[in-house]
């Protein structure tokens, strides 16, 4: 006969297939994508973690119980019921990922994103020259969901490609209406390259809104330039003959190889905001930021210091040689029905200060 201890690994093993199995009707057995997907964060791993040695707890703790002290049983049927909460909390996860998913696969149709713009302002011009184009998700039950969450799922689900076609369409539209001095930045996942032609995209948005290429910046990350595409480059490439500006984003964060800026010719760098924010009280930060701006200027690359959020930040990346700033410190992003005024305060501003 088996041991209480193997019957209670089967009950543990049987528990966690059950669980998992449950995470939704549509699916029996969810993909490993899916559970990879909601293990993104330590406490999720931490949680199936202690649900799976809760389970061998609770074996051990029977398997002693029938031979050992009472400490023993209850230690083991503590963390066991510990790891069926861990479980079950899981599964709640799971279902909870699976709606935003079917919410999101119906967002587009639905109306439900907008975008909102944040002025980039040259520092010696004092003028606005871009304003990026951020994407929001006005969920109708769950307000407005940020990017950081729903642009890698629609990244997952294969959906970034009509979302990113849409955002470029709208965005080119937008700054159609805004002063001529003034462009759009908009922000390409890297799967957007992978599956779709970037380039006719971006032209029929051209074509559609009448958008001059010069008044559009398209924003890309490192992500793009890990796998050593030469059509990527190809790309990148065409976009600059036609006009369009190349930015490189989140600089500095990632793997800030060097050899990226050998790669490709970018128009600008931008330099990540976790830099920025530090500038004031790490001197490490403005070696390293002003290092970004003297090596970018030397390759004709212009910079631009994300989160910029206070005078004390201005100071500093003027100090450090940014040429351009965007941050709260200017304007948080605003829907486009706000944006033409911001523009001018942003100028005015300036115009104050001098
Ligand atoms: P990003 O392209 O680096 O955009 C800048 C982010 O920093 C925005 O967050 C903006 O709201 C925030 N930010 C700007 N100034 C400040 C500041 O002074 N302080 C702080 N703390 N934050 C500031 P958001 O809008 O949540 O967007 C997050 C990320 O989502 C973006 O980072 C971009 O990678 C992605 N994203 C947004 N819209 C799109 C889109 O249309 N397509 C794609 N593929 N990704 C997008
Ligand atoms: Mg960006
Ligand atoms: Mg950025």
């Amino acid at each position: 006969m088996w041991p209480h201890g193997r019957w209670a690994q089967c009950v543990g093993i049987a528990v966690f297939a059950w669980t998992l199995s449950r995470a939704g009707p549509a699916q029996a057995i969810p993909s490993p994508e899916l559970v990879i997907g909601t293990l993104s964060s330590i406490s999720q791993v931490f949680a199936v973690l202690s649900a799976l040695l809760g389970g061998g707890a609770v074996a051990a703790g029977v398997g002693a119980a029938g031979r050992s002290s009472k400490r023993s049983r209850l230690t083991g049927w503590l963390i066991g019921g510990f790891g069926l909460l861990a479980l079950a909390e899981l599964e709640v996860e799971i279902r909870e990922r699976r709606a935003l998913e079917n919410d999101l696969r119906r967002a587009l149709g639905n109306g439900e994103f907008e975008l909102h713009y944040q002025p980039i302002v040259d520092l010696a011009s004092r003028q606005v020259t871009y304003c990026e184009a951020l994407l929001r998700w006005r969920h109708p039950v769950r307000g407005n969901v940020t990017p950081a969450v729903f642009i890698p799922i629609a990244e997952e689900l294969g959906l970034i490609s009509a979302i990113g076609a849409w955002v470029l369409r709208r965005a080119c539209e937008e700054a159609q209406t805004w002063p001529e001095h003034v462009g759009v930045a908009v922000n390409l996942s890297a799967q957007q390259f992978e599956v779709d032609d970037v380039f006719a995209v971006t032209l029929r948005a051209l074509s559609l809104s009448g958008l001059c290429p010069s008044r559009l910046e398209l924003e890309v990350t490192e992500t793009l330039l890990l796998a050593d595409k030469s059509e990527t480059n190809g790309t990148l490439m065409q976009l600059r003959d036609l006009g369009v500006g190349i930015a490189l984003d989140d600089f500095g964060t990632g793997y800030a190889s060097l050899s990226y800026l050998r790669s490709f010719p970018f128009d600008k760098i931008k330099i990540d905001q976790s830099f920025v924010r530090e500038l004031p009280e790490r001197a490490e930060c403005f070696s390293i930021v002003s290092a970004i701006c003297e090596m970018a200027r030397s390759l004709g690359m212009r910079t631009v210091a994300e989160g910029v959020e206070t005078g004390e930040h201005i100071d500093w990346v003027k100090r450090s040689g940014c040429d351009l700033v965007q941050g709260y410190h200017f304007s948080r992003p605003v829907p486009a029905s706000e944006i033409v005024a911001v523009i001018d305060a942003c100028e005015q501003r300036f115009v104050a200060a001098a």
